[in-house]
């Protein structure tokens, strides 16, 4: 028994620490991104490696990234931890952005263009 709880920490530690196999996750640890700072309650959780609009009207707030995880991203923003998903129903769809914005609400991509619905 006491050995799987110290395994489980152990893999805590690791995914906290953001040892992620390479690939995996669109941003990297300690990168700065722009994430939607109206808090949990919005439904649009949306990331963006550019700042601009949000989906919900608001503008992005700057956050760092502390963590990295399969199809999600932990970051620091306003002194507070917050994991925000990596895998959008909604992406930016122009090519050759490199803004990386992903939101789980329809509406405009920090680069003006309307986002399309990601495939599952
Ligand atoms: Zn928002
Ligand atoms: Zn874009």
């Amino acid at each position: 028994m006491k050995r799987i709880v110290i395994a489980l920490a152990v893999a805590l530690c690791l995914g906290i620490a953001g040892v992620v196999p390479a690939g995996a996750g669109a941003f990297r640890v300690g990168e700065a991104i722009y994430v939607c700072g109206c808090g949990a309650k919005c439904p649009c959780d949306e990331v963006a490696l550019k700042g601009g609009k949000c989906t919900c009207g608001k503008d992005l707030v700057k956050a760092k990234v502390t963590g990295v995880g399969k199809g999600k991203v932990v970051v620091m923003v306003e002194g507070k931890e917050r994991t925000f998903k990596t895998v959008g129903k909604y992406a930016c769809a122009c090519e050759g952005c490199n803004c990386k914005t992903v939101s789980q609400a329809a509406g405009k991509c920090v680069c003006g263009k309307e986002m399309k619905e990601a495939k599952r």
